[in-house]
């Protein structure tokens, strides 16, 4: 258990979340600029006071998660399937939230993914194994006719971590953990029309800063000073200064002080709903935040 103001600072940044997400959705439609919406979404979020806790992620079709626009990306929505997953912080406690918007005509996977948070919500109390989370989300998924994306999992929510224990799976487990009360968690079904697996792609879009050790070359330390901001949060490449980026970046990966996310796409090609909420795990229940 938190004091009570710090589930006042999730709360209000799961407030900033909601109006965010519904400003951005009505955006999404085809012909329109996909770094337009992104732009929009992390703009938004300082305008009300939030902070940023990861890139706005847009992934398309058969890409899962971990997908963000480039520097002047002129690529713009077509008949795809959508997942626009948002991060806000406020003090570094972190609300986060995802929605598929199909522009595809494959409503049916959004409704899985939709169904399967929903179902794990209403089962959600202190007490609860994370398995029998996963087993209601697998059970929901299948019974809509496709598969839960098993190697991605939801999480905990902890300060500027936004990627905190325990995983929550998308399927039963043989063994989970027992969530307390108190705790702040992210429940988040993948659904697919594939075979339910992720692996990497190729573009690495999204980094994160995971060593404090310093780099030897200057002008690859002048970039980890431009990175400290982000503290332990992730960032997106072309909020970077563009100057030798490349180099600088490659550099502090060998070095093992920056670690990059590649774009996590199915691996059979299938298409990709998601559905994420955040909430504080109760006993007796629990109260979503997003
Ligand atoms: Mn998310
Ligand atoms: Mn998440």
């Amino acid at each position: 258990m938190y004091d009570e103001e710090v589930y006042e600072k999730y709360r209000k940044a799961g407030e900033i979340l909601k109006e965010v997400k519904n400003e951005a959705i009505p955006m999404i439609k085809k012909e329109e600029s996909i770094l337009k919406v992104a732009e929009f979404v992390e703009k938004k979020i300082i305008e009300m006071g939030g902070g940023i806790a990861f890139p706005c992620n847009i992934a398309r079709n058969e890409e899962a998660a971990h997908s963000t626009p480039q520097r002047n990306d002129k690529r713009v929505f077509e008949d795809d399937m959508v997942k626009l997953d948002i991060g806000v912080h406020v003090d570094g406690y972190i609300a986060d939230s995802a929605i598929t918007i199909d522009l595809s005509g494959n409503s049916e996977l959004v409704r899985a993914s939709e169904e399967a948070l929903k179902a794990a919500i209403e089962i959600i109390e202190a007490g609860i194994n994370t398995s029998e989370i996963g087993d209601v989300i697998e059970t929901t998924i299948k019974s809509e006719g496709f598969r839960p994306i098993y190697n991605l999992t939801g999480h905990g929510l902890m300060r500027y971590i936004p990627h905190a224990p325990p995983p929550i799976p998308n399927r039963k487990v043989p063994q989970g953990v027992e969530l307390l009360e108190g705790v702040v968690i992210a429940i988040e079904p993948f659904a697919t029309d594939g075979v339910g697996k992720v692996v990497d792609g190729e573009k690495v879009e999204i980094f994160q800063t995971v060593s404090n050790s310093m780099a030897r070359l200057p002008m690859v330390r002048k970039l980890q000073k431009e990175l400290k901001k982000y503290e332990t949060l992730p960032y997106a490449k072309r909020w970077l200064p563009p100057e030798k980026l490349e180099f600088a970046l490659s550099n502090l990966q060998k070095l093992g002080i920056v670690r990059g996310y590649p774009v996590l796409k199915e691996v059979s090609g299938g298409l990709v709903s998601q559905a994420e909420h955040s909430l504080i795990v109760l006993d007796g229940g629990c109260e979503v935040i997003t």
